[in-house]
């Protein structure tokens, strides 16, 4: 038994999570009252979207595999999150590790899949522990196994430890990482529901988007469809993250805004500060500024607003720090986990990070700025094999965009508005 168990207490977590959450009654109905095609059918009529990054419709998804195909097929848990200013996966696993467990059990049954493999970041030694615990204590109550709960279907979840590249969160680095191979983005298609893990039809889901279908098994996906917004139902975990003063993870019903996100929920920034600009969904989303923070958290809104919902992680920084040097930080961690594979990303963001130190040290002028704009627009749209591309060519452009006057200062003037900076910012 592991030193820290979350707030399980000394207590077995199926113990509590089977008692006090009602928990394993869905997979009970997944494999007894309903058939595959109905589990799909309900999480459909729920609309969730995946929680990991790209928001695509998890029903749809799942119902992208042949279920009657012959031979293997997988479901992958995407829990590789490594996303800057995202750790409401980590929080999930550490909390009710036994709701992934019975989220993964009830979309294995759904595909077709018999092994289910959770693909978790190498530094959550925590969320690997509680989980491991938890899949040994569903293996020890029956609910993993040959017949889980009586039922004759075999059903199994092992664990792979990542090995800390930011890039094994993309789902086809995830799977050569898983493979055995060097982590670099495959081509598509063919996409993993037909052509996945050992080249076997494969679903690939994130840990909050698993966590949330035994309730929606339990309540009807109708139910869950009556949250949030229609065409972002739900609720979701935000990580909010950076000046304010209740950082932490809060759920809140999709549609909300951001400044009852940043201002109520986080606290607001500290005091005798300002909002100056927030990463709404994660490092690789574009930029806002504070004079949208009334931007709602619906994928729909955030589009309009030119950024996206991405992993749900809402940076926050207030008016003492300066965007430029925050832009460069970021396409450094973006120059340096690209995994090379193609030109423009791995050209474009050394390129982009050698423009920012000119610019920082004084030696910038209309020249410099032309060439981030340049780069920025040779990582986007589908130039790139992945979106890490997109994303260090978002920060640029969303931060050009937004806050043009910052870079002219900084570039033409040779000045920073939020005066001295420190040496080792
Ligand atoms: Fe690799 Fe970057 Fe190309 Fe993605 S965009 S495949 S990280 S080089």
């Amino acid at each position: 038994m592991a030193e820290r168990r979350g707030s399980f207490g000394d207590q077995p977590q199926h113990l509590l999570y089977e008692s006090k959450a009602g928990g394993y009654t869905a997979l009970r109905k997944a494999l007894f009252d309903m058939k595959p095609v109905d589990l799909t059918n309900e999480v459909k009529t729920s609309g969730l979207r995946g929680r990991g990054g790209a928001g695509f419709a998890t029903g749809v998804k799942w119902s992208f595999i042949n279920r009657d195909a012959p031979g293997p097929k997988y479901v992958v848990v995407n829990a590789d999150e490594s996303e800057p200013g995202t750790a409401k996966d980590r929080y999930i696993l550490e909390n009710s590790p036994h709701m992934v467990v019975e989220g993964i059990l009830i979309a294995a049954y759904a595909v077709g899949a018999n092994q289910a493999w959770v693909y978790i970041r190498g530094e959550y030694d925590e969320p690997s522990r509680m989980l491991t615990e938890a899949i040994d204590e569903a293996r020890a109550k029956g609910y993993i196994g040959p017949q889980p709960m009586g039922k004759d279907y075999p059903l199994d979840i092992r664990l792979y430890r990542g090995h800390g590249a930011y890039i094994c969160g993309e789902e086809t680095a995830l799977l050569e990482s898983l493979e055995g191979k060097r982590a670099q983005p495959r081509s598509r298609p063919p996409f993993p529901a037909v052509k996945g893990a050992w080249g076997r039809p494969t679903l690939l889901n994130n840990v909050e988007t698993l966590a949330t279908v035994p309730w929606i098994i339990n309540n009807g996906g109708a139910a869950y469809a009556k949250l949030g917004t229609d065409k972002s139902p739900g609720t979701r975990l935000l990580t909010v993250s950076g000046n304010v003063r209740k950082p932490g993870v809060y759920e809140v019903e999709i549609g909300q805004t951001f400044r009852h996100v940043i201002m109520e929920l986080a606290g607001g920034p500290p005091e005798g500060r300002k909002v100056k600009v927030f990463w709404p969904g994660g490092s690789s989303a574009p930029v806002l500024p504070e004079s949208m923070l009334d931007v709602t958290t619906d994928a729909e809104a955030l589009a309009a607003a030119r950024s996206m919902a991405g992993s749900g992680g809402v940076i926050v920084m207030d008016d003492t720090h300066c965007v430029v040097r925050a832009a460069h930080r970021l396409l450094k961690f973006y120059a340096y986990e690209s995994c090379g594979k193609c030109t423009p990303c791995r050209v474009g963001g050394d390129w982009a990070v050698r423009t920012y130190e000119r610019i920082l040290a004084n030696q910038g002028s209309q020249v410099e700025l032309d060439t981030l704009q340049r780069v920025s627009d040779g990582l986007q749209n589908g130039r790139c094999l992945c979106g890490l591309g997109d994303s260090a060519g978002w920060v640029i452009d969303s931060t050009l965009r937004h806050f043009r006057e910052e870079y002219e200062d900084h570039a033409l003037r040779h000045e920073c508005n939020v005066g001295a900076v420190p040496a080792n910012a």
